[in-house]
């Protein structure tokens, strides 16, 4: 088995998940009648603070979904650069929503400036886009957004006239995080996108939650993007098996990231640029970054290779496979300097 720190999408269902996957009710959701799927939708809306949740095939269609019933064509929403939602999504806000998206140049904590912000939302000119919604996402490269902030924009918002959306494919990493509960990191948010397929470690799965008739709005779209599922209860069975069962052991992949973090630091040629929750970014000389990979990858071990490497923890990273890969890193650059 090799240890993959690409991403923490790579895991897969323990065994406990398996068995409540094999053992769900289920029937046709689209018709509504699946309760496996209502189970999970009422438990994730009651926890994060919702009236109603919706279930989704991915992330990605849940924020498309969100944004195609916040905003019409020809409306713009604003969001990060960097944001998921804008920048990993295939523009899919513009190829099919006739949505135009504002990117706002993010700070190095992932938050948006409030006066870059304030200068982009559009005044009513037939020149213009309508703008009518922020979105932001929690957490963004594994950093906890700052609740400060996310008043600030929130209240902005607000004032504004504007609808808030949150992309928190990994609230719950945010949640184990800084020990506060899902609604309190949902608070002042229209509506809010959590995965299962992360960290949770559930093979399929995102919810989306917000009001009545937003859903309701929501669950239209989710049927024309083609994501209306049947006996969708297998999936949601997984869902809820990692909802009660894997959101407290994220706390070991944030102290594996730590641990992580820590040991490369100790070796020369390794700059570690960020370590939050589950996620190390670090730097290597140029030279080294393909060669790493592929001596990784013969000693059983799985990177992600870009100008900044990114080794995310999760399920089925052990403490004693940090152990290993800190050691094979170290190894590396060791061979190299003789
Ligand atoms: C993974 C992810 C999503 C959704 O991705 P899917 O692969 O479509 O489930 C959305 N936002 C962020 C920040 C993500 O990391």
């Amino acid at each position: 088995m090799m240890i993959d720190l690409r991403s923490d999408t790579v895991t897969r269902p323990t065994p406990g998940m398996r068995e409540a996957m094999l053992d769900a009710p289920v029937g046709d959701d689209v018709w509504g009648d699946d309760p496996s799927v209502a189970a999970l939708e009422a438990i994730l809306a009651e926890r994060a603070g919702y009236p109603s949740a919706l279930f989704f095939p991915s992330g990605t269609q849940s924020n498309l979904a969100a944004l195609m019933s916040h905003c019409g064509r020809g409306d713009e929403f604003i969001a990060g650069q960097y944001s998921h939602i804008y920048r990993d999504e295939g523009g899919g806000a513009a190829v099919l929503g006739g949505i135009q998206p504002q990117p706002i140049e993010q700070d190095a904590n992932g938050c948006l400036p409030l006066d870059k912000v304030e200068a982009a939302v559009k005044g009513e000119d037939i020149h213009h886009a309508r703008t009518r919604l922020i979105a932001l996402e929690n957490t963004f490269r594994g950093k906890v957004l700052s609740q400060d902030h996310v008043e600030r924009l929130v209240n902005f918002a607000a004032e504004h006239g504007l609808a808030t959306h949150l992309d928190g494919a990994r609230l719950f990493n945010a949640c184990v995080e800084t020990g506060q509960p899902l609604s309190a990191l949902c608070t002042g948010f229209d509506s809010v996108s959590v995965c299962f397929s992360k960290g949770l470690g559930a093979p399929v799965g995102s919810l989306l939650m917000g009001g009545e008739a937003f859903i309701a709005q929501a669950r239209r779209w989710r049927k024309t993007l083609g994501g209306g599922m049947r006996q969708a209860g297998i999936l949601a069975a997984g869902c809820r098996y990692a909802l009660e069962h894997q959101v407290e052991r994220l706390a070991d992949d944030h102290r594996h990231a730590r641990l992580l973090a820590e040991g490369l630091s100790q070796i020369d040629e390794v700059e570690v640029l960020a370590c939050d929750t589950n996620m190390v970014f670090i730097e290597i000389p140029e030279c080294h970054r393909e060669e790493l990979k592929i001596f990784l990858q013969m000693q059983g071990v799985l990177i992600a290779v870009s100008t900044r490497l990114r080794l995310v923890t999760h399920l089925d990273v052990r403490e004693d496979d940090i152990r290993y890969v800190i050691r094979c890193i170290g190894d590396y650059f060791a061979g190299q300097r003789v």
